[in-house]
């Protein structure tokens, strides 16, 4: 086994992380990089964030001079003679050195001081809303992943935190919703899944912080490489890391990024230490590996969504696009604005002729995978009010698009030979379904 390498250090020293009734005794010393490696703190001037993410912020083995870090597997660490934990880590529910090396790269992209790690994007997600004082009231978007939107309707309550859903299209909807002096989160989505609303960050983080209230924004869509909120007055960053960060479907991760570490980090730190949501050390090896990619594909994956929604958009088959890089999206001009270097490698389409006709045109996709999540190399096709269930509020005859990494002539070629069997197959013409924020489109004979 190498000798211990600590992470780097972009960001203040954390004290260690100890779990209730452990005492916390001191923080840690001074971390070390192999001598070789581009060390952001050696750098005489701030490194681009392709250079941190590619170089996982310049950490490798000290041993044997690996340009990989080495996994900690240890579940448990040796106290000082004097009973002291020096070197900052405890014990494995808290904390663990290679989680802590993805957070200090992640940390790094999103600008924020420091960063928490765990075991899904829904456990970053409750784990931020229960780590609120009490009381706390909520407000949130009717358009956001759905999962997290049945916990607030479902489950929050009995966890004492009152919530209140605003319409995004709507200018006042935010502002009505807030109670002054109650509030104590905003949540934003933003592009909003699956009908990829935008939501204007600084704006909502003056009406939060007008209120007394903090800014949390789920940045899983767009990551760091063409949004970062904290730079637009978000005072947290929650993503689902199983996304676009790791990239690769194949790890469950969640990540929360903090502006500052003050109260609401310390919370949600203890409160991850005491329900024990933290990564594993393995899936965060697996994260960190995708993170250095992070920057090529998402910019791929957004040219290649950009162009797929461009082509679907006058295409006989579909009803819709919906994707802020169209002009025609309504949240179009804000997205130009608080997005760097693309939209984001997701769309949706409305497919004429209805529920039907959408499952059939996804039934009928080679190149496109059938399968729920998004954000991975594989492009994934998804009849999304199917796997919502009765909560949903997608329109039926929606089909989530997630853009990966293949080439966009086999991507849309295989878009038009599902679309167009389906279009020739369709008789009568069909009313289709309303939905939050959308207009109904009605379709007679095609
Ligand atoms: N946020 C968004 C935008 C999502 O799409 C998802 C999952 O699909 C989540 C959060 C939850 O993430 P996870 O599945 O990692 O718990």
């Amino acid at each position: 086994m190498s000798e211990r390498v600590e992470p780097p250090r972009l960001h203040t020293l954390r004290a260690a992380r100890l779990p209730v009734g452990m005492g916390a005794t001191s923080g840690r010393k001074s971390g070390t990089t192999a001598p070789d490696m581009v060390s952001p703190r050696k750098c005489a001037r701030a490194l681009q964030p392709e250079t941190i993410a590619a170089q996982a912020a310049g950490a490798g083995d000290v041993a044997t001079g690996a340009v990989v870090p080495p996994i900690h597997v240890a579940t448990t660490f040796v106290r000082d003679a004097d009973n002291l934990y020096r070197r900052g880590y405890c014990y494995g529910r808290s904390d663990n050195a290679t989680v802590r090396h993805v957070e200090s790269v992640l940390a790094a992209l999103e600008g924020g001081e420091a960063s928490l790690l765990f075991a899904s994007g829904m456990a970053a997600a409750t784990t931020a809303l229960l780590a609120l004082e009490r009381p706390a009231h909520i407000v949130a978007p009717t358009a956001m992943y759905w999962g997290l939107r049945h916990w607030l309707l479902e489950d929050a309550p009995s966890h004492g935190l009152e919530v209140t859903f605003f319409d995004s299209s709507d200018p006042d909807g935010l502002g009505n919703a807030i109670r002054p002096g109650r509030t104590r989160l905003i949540w934003v989505e933003t592009p909003s899944n699956p009908i990829w609303s935008i939501t204007d960050i600084e704006a909502a983080a003056r009406r939060a912080h007008d209120a007394g209230a903090l800014l949390a924004v789920d940045s899983t869509v767009p990551t760091p490489v063409l949004t970062r909120p904290l730079t637009l007055g978000a005072d947290i960053v929650v993503h689902s890391a199983t996304k676009y960060l790791n990239g690769h479907s194949d790890v469950v991760a969640g990540a929360m990024v903090f502006a500052r570490r003050g109260a609401a980090f310390d919370r949600a730190a203890r409160m991850r230490g005491v329900l024990g949501g933290i990564l594993g050390a393995f899936e965060a090896a697996l994260l960190l590996r995708g993170l250095r990619t992070l920057h090529v594909r998402v910019r791929h994956q957004s040219a290649s969504a950009l162009a797929i929604a461009q082509h679907l958009a006058t295409h006989p088959a579909v009803a819709r696009v919906l994707y802020p890089g169209l002009r025609a999206h309504p949240g179009h001009a804000v997205a130009a604005r608080q997005m760097q270097g693309g939209f984001g490698g997701m769309l949706s389409v409305r497919v004429r002729g209805g529920e039907a006709a959408a499952i059939s045109a996804a039934g009928r996709m080679r190149v496109w995978k059938r399968a729920t999540s998004l954000g991975g190399v594989e492009s994934l096709v998804e009849h999304r009010s199917s796997m919502e269930g009765p909560y949903s509020r997608c329109p039926c005859d929606l089909l989530r698009l997630s853009v990966g990494l293949e080439h966009i002539d086999d991507l849309i070629a295989d878009l038009d030979q599902a679309l167009g069997a389906v279009a020739a197959e369709r008789g009568s013409g069909t009313e289709l379904a309303t939905a939050d924020g959308l207009e109904p489109v009605v379709v007679r004979n095609g």
